[in-house]
């Protein structure tokens, strides 16, 4: 009390899928110091600008601490919790009872803790009786899970951290790492420094990433796979094939080698359908076949793609045929956005996935039927967030619970999809603040989120390292944990297996069912917390999965010698198809609109827009344009421009710079009307998604500029 610093907490960050280890240390009046911690295996003590910053945004301005519910005069109003509960369970009852369980849905956020998911997709998936459970993860690595499940027969990331220490070439597809995946782009820097590993960055775009490469390819959207299937059909033409790893481990290798022939047959072909010049590609490709340490680290430019899944195999085909997997320093490797995207894969928040990596077939329907003692189990998948907004507007899905995420903002089409919500019969959003684009999208229940700080959980970062969120301080006003509310909607509901006392409860149930009949065949599997002690629970450190019954210590890599997660044990290559964008450039729309994040902002910035500190970076709505684009379309750096595409217009600030290649512009995701009316870029965005994944094509939507 009086701000005296009280005990540091353990905890974790919670922006980007790095998952970095935090000090909280309460100061007693409702802030607390923020530092990195030094035993986190993660980040080593380090923060970036936004982990630096969390202190600043720790207030309750703007905070959501009542539920509210709209009136018949259309007003929201203040409830008591007991009111908010049963309006939200009466309204799914209502359409379950009329239209069926595919009538309604929830959608998540890779923001929320592994026990939130949990429980909500324990929900709908086995009493209920939908899979219509879908989460923003999908518009962030979808492309990766669907890629490692073709390819690895399950979605195991076959590497880690450390990897990125011990590689001796780097390669960073699509991924300005040094913006949003700043620690773990400091420990590669680092690697350069002191070990000499050299830096490959392919990207459209010369982003402080690329700044910092031994090697840029300045790549034409969409050229990521063409580039790929060239590197190996050069593998193979230079007899740079592990032909014992593929013999004895992998199964499809001719045929990808066919697929990838007819794509990319030289380095001539590559490099004119990348864009690339011939000598880099070459470079390149020399570089990958004399260094047997790799690590090829990709993200958002593969994964949000028409073709991401393709481009996730393309890369991974290449570590396999020439077995750089799960060896020390050598792996294809996913940087994942988001705090918990790992841990929503886990639990099955994808609408394609059952529950701990399970999908659905009978054998594991059955399973988790059993397990759950699920009165009415999903037996197919859902909805994909897409697909799922396109069901809500034709009317399909009547009732809709959003959980900690903003899709009005940040999916493609995202005026669409504003509209769509207002469609809905049942609309309840849970959240940690009064207002955004999608709590003012005609919702009808408001129910008050506890945040970060207060939240009491585990999260997965990219590496498969399950972290504790700890709570630091008081939960404000009448703020409840996700997993807790949803528990009470459940219970409300008519459902047993709902009572809950803790998070650590619902985390011992996760854990079980991992390990249910998993003789060690199923990858994920967290057995050996099954039956962790409250306190153990609360203790925790940083741990990897699996963690097999009996297990105490989880493993840092898989694949080095097989054992694939397939029917037959082998990895499969898979031959690509044909790579095309899905959207072709007019003369009423010339250029292609690359979206994505900058260095100090998160997600809609409910969060980080609350720190002076991060604002100073950059803070307004931007578009970024080459100068010779500049001067043709006639705008001007700092002036307005319009941006449209064939969904919608954004006025933007122009900022004229030749880090943007001619042909194409950027836009950062981050503002929405609340904070910069006309500049919600995800308004501009193409709704059109990856076949495997879902996954929409965020890099590449026609567009035209013009001075405001
Ligand atoms: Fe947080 Fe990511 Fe920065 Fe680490 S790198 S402090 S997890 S935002």
């Amino acid at each position: 009390p009086g701000g005296a610093l009280l005990q540091p907490i353990r905890t974790t960050c919670p922006y980007c899928g790095v998952g970095c280890g935090v000090l909280a240390t309460p100061d007693g009046a409702g802030g607390a110091k923020v530092a990195g911690d030094p035993s986190h295996p993660a980040n080593f003590g380090r923060l970036c600008s936004k982990g630096s910053a969390l202190d600043e945004t720790l207030g309750l301005d703007g905070r959501l601490l009542h539920p509210m519910r709209r009136g018949a005069d259309g007003a929201l109003r203040r409830v008591a919790w007991e009111e908010a509960l049963d309006a939200v369970a009466a309204g799914f009852q209502r359409v379950v009872d009329r239209h069926g369980p595919d009538a309604v849905a929830f959608y998540l956020s890779g923001q929320l803790l592994t026990e939130d998911y949990y429980v909500a997709n324990k929900l709908m998936k086995g009493f209920i009786g939908s899979a219509n459970v879908d989460t923003n993860s999908r518009l962030c690595m979808a492309s990766t899970v669907a890629g490692h499940r073709r390819a690895f027969g399950a979605d195991v990331v076959p590497g880690c951290y450390e990897d990125l220490d011990l590689a001796d070439l780097i390669v960073l597809v699509g991924s300005n790492a040094a913006w949003c995946h700043p620690i773990l782009f400091q420990r590669m820097l680092r690697n350069k420094e002191t070990r000499g590993a050299k830096l490959v960055v392919i990207d459209p775009r010369r982003t402080a990433t690329a700044e910092a490469a031994d090697l840029f390819l300045e790549i034409a959207p969409g050229g990521d796979q063409a580039l790929f299937c060239g590197l190996l059909a050069h593998l193979s033409d230079a007899g740079a094939l592990d032909s014992a790893f593929i013999d004895a481990y992998t199964k499809g290798f001719d045929d990808a080698l066919i697929g990838a022939r007819r794509i990319s047959p030289t380095i001539a072909a590559t490099a004119a359908s990348a864009k690339l010049p011939e000598a880099a590609v070459a470079q390149f490709f020399d570089l990958f076949m004399r260094t047997p340490r790799v690590v090829t680290a990709f993200s958002q430019g593969v994964n949000q793609s028409a073709q991401g899944t393709d481009k996730v195999n393309a890369i991974v085909n290449c570590h396999l045929a020439t077995g750089r997997i799960g060896k020390a320093g050598a792996s294809p490797f996913s940087l994942t956005g988001q705090p918990n995207a790992m841990g929503g894969r886990e639990v099955g928040g994808l609408a394609n996935q059952l529950a701990a990596h399970m999908g659905f077939d009978a054998q594991s329907v059955d399973r988790v039927r059993r397990f759950w003692n699920a009165p009415r189990m999903a037996t197919r998948e859902g909805h994909k967030a897409v697909a799922m907004f396109e069901a809500i507007e034709r009317g399909e899905i009547k009732a809709l619970w959003i959980i900690g995420t903003n899709p009005a903002v940040s999916l493609p089409d995202a005026d669409r999809a504003r509209e769509a919500l207002r469609r809905l019969d049942h609309l309840a959003v849970s959240d940690n603040v009064l207002s955004n684009d999608t709590i003012n999208s005609g919702v009808h229940i408001l129910l008050p989120a506890q945040a970060w700080g207060e939240k009491d959980g585990t999260v997965t970062n990219s590496e498969r390292r399950v972290s504790r969120q700890r709570p630091f301080l008081p939960a404000p006003g009448e703020t409840r944990a996700d997993w807790a509310i949803v528990a009470d909607v459940g219970r409300r509901m008519g459902f047993s297996g709902f009572d809950y006392a803790g998070p650590a409860d619902v985390f011992r149930e996760h854990a079980a069912l991992s390990a249910f009949e998993n003789d060690g065949e199923r990858d994920f599997d967290l057995g050996g917390l099954a039956d962790i002690s409250n306190a153990a629970y609360d203790a925790l450190e940083p741990t990897q999965w699996p963690i097999r019954r009996k297990e105490s210590r989880g493993r840092a890599r898989f694949f080095a010698e097989g054992a694939f997660y397939t029917a037959t044990k082998r990895a499969n290559f898979v031959a690509p198809e044909q790579p095309a964008l899905k959207t072709e450039l007019s003369a009423a729309r010339p250029l292609r609109l690359n979206t994505g994040r900058i260095r100090d902002q998160w997600h809609t910035m409910t969060r980080t827009g609350a720190s002076p500190r991060l604002s100073r970076h950059i803070a307004e709505p931007f578009v970024e344009i080459n100068p010779r684009d500049a001067a043709s379309f006639g705008v001007e750096d700092g002036g307005f421009a319009i941006v449209a595409t064939d969904w919608a217009e954004c006025v933007l600030r122009a900022v004229v710079t030749d880090r943007q290649p001619q042909g194409q512009i950027f836009a950062p995701i981050h503002w929405s009307d609340e904070t910069a009316s006309l500049g919600r870029v995800g308004a501009l965005v193409a709704p059109f998604v990856d076949p495997y994944s879902g996954q929409p094509e965020a890099k590449a939507t026609p567009a035209a500029i013009s001075p405001r």
